[in-house]
Order: C-alpha cells, then structure tokens, then sequence
C-alpha cells in the first residue's frame, strides 16, 4: 500500500465517527501524492504524514451556564491545536449546534495549510463549541462565552495559541471573550483577532475574507485572460463572507444575483440589494423571507437551490458541503465557468472532481478565504507593536497577500505537472512551507 494510502486508512481507524476529518484528510493527502510519492522513504522514515495528521494537543471541556430562566445549561467546548511548525496556533471559534471534535480537527488541519499560503507566520488550531448562539439574549450569550473563556484561557496567549471568530462568533462575542480572558489572566494583550477597534482590533478585518475572496477570484480570472467586470455571480450564505463578497463583487462591477441562509435562498435578477440583506442580517438577525419586504420583485424560494440559477461565478459562502454534485451539474450546464470558496470545504469531493474535469477555474478555501485569518495575522502584527494601520493599508496589504496566493497556487501546481489544478497548487504551496519547518525542528 502506498504511504498515502496507508496514512488516509490510519486516520480513518484512529478517528472513527469524524467523516469531516477523513474527508479533508483525503482530499490535502490524494492531491499531494506527486509531491509525497516523490520524498516518500524520507517522509515515510520520520513519519511526517503521521505527524501532520495528528493534532499536537487537544482540549474538550465542559461549559455550564445559566440561562434567563434560572436553568443550568451545559455545552462541550474544544480546541485543537494542530500545528505550531511555522507560528503560533491561530484559527476560529465556531459556535453552533453541529459542532463536534471531528469537524473542529477538519477545520484545524486545513488551517494549517491555509495559514501557510498566506506567507505570514502563523500555525493552524480551531475551536469552538455545540453551543446555539440564535434565539439567546445578550446576557445568555455573555454567561457563555464568560464560561468558555474560564477554561479556554488555560490554554492560550498572544505568543502561543490566538483564537478568532468563526460561525456564530462575530465582534459580540469576542468582545464577552476578551473580556473574560483580561479579567482572569490580568494582562491586556492580543490573544483574540477579530476584536472590536476600540479595544485592538484592526480596520478592514471584518471585510477581509469576503474583499480576499474577490481578490483572488479577480486574480485568478487574470491568469485566464478574463475579467471579473460585467460578471454575474451566485453566492450562498448571508453572514460575515457573503455580504463582504457580494460588496467587493459589486465594487469591481460584477452583478450578484442570489444569496441564502439556512431556511432558503433570494434570486433578484437586477441584483441583491445589499444594504437590504445588511438591515435583515447585521441589524435585524433576521430570516432572509424578509427580503421580499425590501425587493417585491425578487423570489424567495424555501431550501437548497441557490446553484439553479444561471451565473457565470458561483462562490459558495456558507458552510461545508453545501455545493453538491447535482448542483455542480447544474452550474457547468447553465455557462458556469469559475467557483471559489468563501466557506470552509462548501464543495464536496465529487462535486470539486466534476468541475474540474469540465474545466471550470476552481479556487480552494484554503487559498480564496484565507484573506480572513492573514488579516487576522496583520491585526497580530499591529497589537504587538501597539499601533493601528489605516483601513487602506490594512486593505492593500491584504489585496497583496491574495495576489501572492493566486500566483503561489498557480505555480506550485505548474512545478508537478498540473497546470490549471489550484486544488493541488494550494495543497503543494501551503504543505511544503510546514513540512520544510517541520524537517528543520526534528521530531517534536
Ligand atoms: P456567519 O455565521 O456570519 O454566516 C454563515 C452563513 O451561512 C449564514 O447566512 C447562515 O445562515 C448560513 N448557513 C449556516 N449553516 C448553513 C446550512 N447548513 N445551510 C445553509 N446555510 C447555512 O459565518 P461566516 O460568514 O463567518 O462563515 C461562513 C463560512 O466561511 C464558514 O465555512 C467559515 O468557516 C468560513 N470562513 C469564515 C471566515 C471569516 O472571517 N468569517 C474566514 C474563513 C472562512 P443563517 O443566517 O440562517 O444562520
């Protein structure tokens, strides 16, 4: 059996009942074969495969709370810290009620990879909890994250281990987070990105993995002799990416026609009115039905079907495995001929292999997202030196970042043979740098 094989089986054995987690595995280690098949007895002899799928240290804790009426809740807490080869742990906290250990390691281990394309130093980790954010008060929410932090706080620091937001954990909550943290470790420092501007958060992070997404897509239709301008784009989900996504589309003159949320999706062919979906999502927190109220003309249909409709660009922003093969079918039979994740792994498998055999540009997550956390990185960057940077050259560094990434992606995957494959060209980019470090530090 071939080393690769062999270490997709091992996980499996090792972590049963965690697909996510297998699923993400297999698809960095099938896409790295050429790479690892060419170093295989010394990868092999330092069981660096091994070492890379095993997170180095991982916490489950218990959160128990009080609600309004007085009844103690009690909700699992994890993080994973899955690799400090080139920086300090750094990933986000999602909140929601289908987390479990093995979606939090799927996140944490395409973290790694994900935080290596951004050429900033930083390691890999997530975290979060089964906790439901929707429907609670501010006071529930604050008992929470008070909770959480009691125990998480244990566990990191500004040089060691720096958690952010994710689904379900916006500025509300990493302010409750903060807050905690300072009160029991009595120091004021950047252990959490994604912070409020009053108390060191940075400018433009809040727009950075939606603005990222656009900048790379941009790029990457570049390289393709094609222009994003005049463009018409779906995009799922209408949380933190989404919204920025379809701002920054429109900013570059491309018309977004479709958005969703978890009970169902708009279609408004003259174009999603945004400031709408931010009044109903930002402020209100409400369903996306409400859209009608704003836009009489636009449908609103129940459920999945955000990729039926005809678009040129389809950037799936919501959560993982919500673009499946019968909607890559669709995608490529209505002209469909780019897709770049905003969410974390939104296609599956067979949906990525399809597009990619008929020939639609394919940006990975790992590369198209990762605006968010190397933004993340350049709020790292301005707590330690204890200044704040201007929106715009918080913006251009990041426009920067994602160009780098697009031509990183590209040429990696030039380099063995896969022209045009940024799924692998991401994967080759993103491990070579880890396990250079990796290589350099012993076995640790
Ligand atoms: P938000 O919580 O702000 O928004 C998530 C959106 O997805 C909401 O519109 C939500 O609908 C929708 N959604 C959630 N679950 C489902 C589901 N099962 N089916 C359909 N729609 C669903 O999260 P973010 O925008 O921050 O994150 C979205 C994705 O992007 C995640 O995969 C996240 O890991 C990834 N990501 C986020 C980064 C960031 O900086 N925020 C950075 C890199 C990746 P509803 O309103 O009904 O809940």
């Amino acid at each position: 059996m071939s080393y690769v094989d062999e270490v997709i089986q091992r996980v499996i054995d090792k972590n049963p009942a965690q697909p996510e987690f297998h699923q993400a595995v297999r698809e960095v280690l099938e896409s790295l074969r050429v790479v690892i098949e060419a170093n295989e007895d010394a990868f092999r002899r330092e069981a660096l495969l091994e070492r890379l799928t095993e997170p180095e240290r991982q916490f489950i804790f218990r959160v128990p709370w009080v609600d309004d009426q007085g009844n103690v809740q009690v909700n699992t807490g994890y993080r994973v810290q899955f690799n400090s080869a080139i920086g300090p742990y750094k990933g986000g906290l999602r909140l929601h009620p289908s987390v479990n250990l093995g979606i939090i390691k799927f996140l944490g281990f395409e973290q790694v990879f994900k935080n290596s394309l951004t050429g900033l130093p930083i390691g890999g980790g997530k975290g979060g909890s089964d906790f439901d954010p929707k429907g609670k008060s501010d006071r529930e929410i604050m008992a929470f994250c008070q909770s959480f932090m009691t125990e998480l706080c244990k566990h990191i620091g500004a040089d060691t281990d720096v958690p952010a937001g994710d689904i379900g954990t916006g500025a509300r909550e990493i302010g409750y987070l903060f807050g905690q943290y300072k009160r029991i470790r009595g120091v004021y420092e950047g252990v959490l990105t994604g912070k409020g501007l009053s108390y060191g958060g940075s400018l433009a992070r809040t727009e950075a993995t939606g603005y990222g997404l656009l900048y790379l897509i941009s790029e990457m239709l570049k390289l393709n002799g094609k222009d994003i301008a005049g463009k018409v784009v779906a995009i799922s989900g209408s949380g933190n990416v989404a919204i920025y996504a379809a701002e920054k589309a429109f900013q570059m003159g491309a018309k977004v026609v479709t958005m969703s949320d978890s009970t169902g999706w708009i279609y408004d062919a003259e174009g999603i009115d945004l400031d709408a979906i931010k009044e109903i999502k930002e402020v209100k927190r409400e369903r996306l039905s409400t859209y009608k109220n704003y836009r009489p003309n636009a449908e609103y249909h129940e459920g999945r079907g955000v990729w039926s409709v005809k678009v040129d660009i389809a950037l799936p922003c919501a959560t993982q495995n919500e673009l499946h093969l019968e909607d890559a079918k669709q995608l490529v039979a209505n002209g469909c001929f780019a897709v770049a994740e905003g969410a974390n792994m939104p296609t599956t498998l067979e949906a990525t292999e399809y597009l990619q055999e008929n020939g639609i540009l394919f940006a990975p997550g790992k590369a198209a997202n990762a605006g968010g956390v190397a933004t993340s990185a350049l709020e790292m960057s301005q707590n330690s030196e204890r200044l704040s940077w201007t929106f715009e050259e918080v913006d251009a560094k990041l426009k920067n970042i994602m160009i780098n990434i697009c031509h990183n992606m590209a040429d990696a995957a030039k380099r063995y043979g896969a022209e045009g494959n940024y799924v692998v060209g991401a994967n080759i980019a993103g491990f070579e740098k880890v396990v250079d470090a990796m290589t350099a530090q012993g076995i640790v």
